[in-house]
């Protein structure tokens, strides 16, 4: 492996099309900023070669992935799969849903069941037959529901009865092991995640030695944890993150910092180098406003001394980015956290866009109005389509919580007629949304569930307004509140939504 390692990963697993021309750009840039490798992470978007061929799909191919190689040959492409956690592209799949560690619930697969290190198995030989890479990265990070299923819970209980055994790592080494084993076996260098490794020490002992642990630290640095790692006689490569999920847009600072204390500790105690990771580019991530950024990085991981602002500024997108800079500190639903945003979550992810006029209340208040003209500063600051969607959609959002909350009030006064009149105004909201989908898909990248989000939403809204003319009356013989009556869940003369009242109920 050519050490250091200077490598940026894409998550291609929501949804992105990586074509081929995007790739080839992609190595280019990396290659002009000094990265000498791309980690592609997958999942289950890849055209794996046990799966049927879709000859419409958007997929990236053993072919894609032997052409960008043999064009960039100084650029290592590391495919990233995922084999136990994160496996619920295949889990959600008909024929797959057995394998599921909880039924229709989660993201892992069951490491009892042998049909998940088969498909494990079929994974690992697709992706070795398509990409020439010395390194195979298998993941297995997030494994949360370690020893949920009964099966596995009576193996944790089982391996639990020996002196200070901590069954879960067990079971986690059980299942990885042989398959990092196998990757060696195929003449690869295995690569792993290293949190469950963290999370459970007792694993660390039998990882196989020539394994490369990928250590993910994104609030602070990975001195500690990667010393262990180290200690453990493991081979580390640090990986900072660009703060784009958690962010409408990215926050840069935080970004900046992160990035700055794993090129610092990388450096001090000599890993085999760095990792910067993007995740998320659906819900409206705007990947293609990212790459300035992550180019600066690449600058910096190879000892350069570049300012992000200064990648932005040289395709003249300085403007955009100070009015950009100044959004999370705008409105509390747009501040820094270590979770993924609110505002993405409740107005794209969850089928319910008025759950963000519903709980977001600052986007209501003046908080959410400097925001919103911040926002429209910014993309009236720039002419690049892709920069413009990305200050549009979050302005967007805070019109419909705006529109959203005048309808509450009219619908309070039972003013019937304007609250249509708003509602139809939110509803225009999510066809403007579909357009700048449909751009972002045919830019660099973009989520096509983005689009089709938008659709449902949209139809959402339409039922609103029929639950509203139908029930808003009072004709069930009570009027239901304005967010009872907006929920997708909303039953006529189930006045209490009953749905809502044990948690349990509302899988
Ligand atoms: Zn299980």
């Amino acid at each position: 492996m050519k050490v250091p390692l200077k490598m940026w990963s894409i998550d291609v697993a929501r949804e992105q099309p990586v074509t081929r021309l995007n790739l080839a750009n992609l190595c280019r840039l990396s290659l002009e900023s000094g990265y000498n490798a791309i980690g592609l992470y997958l999942e289950h978007r890849f055209q794996y070669d046990f799966l049927p061929k879709n000859p419409f799909s958007d997929l990236l191919s053993a072919d894609d992935i032997k052409k960008a190689e043999k064009e960039f040959p100084e650029i290592q492409i590391i495919p990233m799969i995922n084999v136990l956690g994160h496996t619920e592209g295949f889990l959600r799949m008909e024929g797959y849903q057995s394998l599921s560690e909880e039924p229709f619930k989660g993201l892992q697969a069951c490491p009892s069941q042998p049909g998940s290190a088969q498909l494990a198995k079929r994974i690992i030989d697709s992706v070795a037959s398509a990409f020439h890479s010395e390194l195979i990265h298998i993941g297995g990070d997030e494994t949360a529901a370690l020893g949920v299923c009964p099966q596995c819970s009576a193996k944790v209980a089982d391996f639990e009865k020996g002196p200070d055994c901590d069954g879960k790592a067990k079971l986690y080494s059980d299942y990885h092991n042989p398959l990092l084993e196998y990757v060696k076996s195929l003449g690869r260098t295995p690569a792993i995640w290293g949190d469950m490794l963290l999370e459970h020490p007792q694993s660390l002992a039998s990882v196989p030695k020539e394994t490369v642990v990928f250590d993910w630290q994104y609030f602070e640095s990975p001195l500690k944890t990667s010393t262990v790692l180290l200690e453990a006689g493991l081979r580390v490569v640090t990986c900072p993150t660009i703060h784009a999920y958690n962010a409408s847009w990215l926050h840069l600072d935080q970004s900046q910092s992160n990035v700055s204390a794993h090129i610092e500790v990388s450096r001090q105690i000599k890993t085999e180098g760095i990792c910067l990771t993007t995740w998320e580019p659906g819900l409206m991530g705007m990947m293609e406003t990212w790459i300035p950024a992550i180019l600066a990085f690449g600058k910096q991981i190879s000892g350069e001394k570049r300012k992000v602002d200064d990648e932005y500024i040289a395709i003249d997108q300085g403007e955009w980015l100070t009015l950009m800079k100044q959004i999370p500190e705008a409105a509390p639903s747009f501040a820094y956290s270590g979770t993924r945003s609110s505002v993405k979550c409740r107005f794209l992810l969850y089928s319910n866009p008025f759950l963000l006029w519903l709980r977001n209340k600052d986007l209501i208040e003046q908080h959410g109005e400097t925001a919103r003209q911040l926002l429209l500063q910014a993309e009236t600051s720039t002419t690049h389509p892709v920069y413009r969607a990305t200050s549009a959609w979050p302005r967007l959002a805070i019109e419909f919580c705006q529109h959203a909350n005048a309808a509450s009030l009219h619908y309070a006064n039972s003013n019937l007629g304007q609250c249509q009149n708003e509602l139809q105004v939110c509803r225009q909201t999510f066809e403007a949304l579909e357009r700048m989908t449909t751009i972002q898909h045919q830019g660099l990248m973009g989520s096509e569930a983005d689009t089709w989000r938008c659709r449902n939403a949209r139809s959402h809204i339409e039922k609103v307004m029929k639950n509203i003319r139908d029930f808003g009356d009072g004709s069930l013989g009570y009027r239901p509140s304005f967010e009872h009556l907006s929920h997708p869940k909303f039953v006529p003369h189930d006045q209490g939504a009953w749905w809502l009242v044990n948690s349990w109920a509302n899988e």
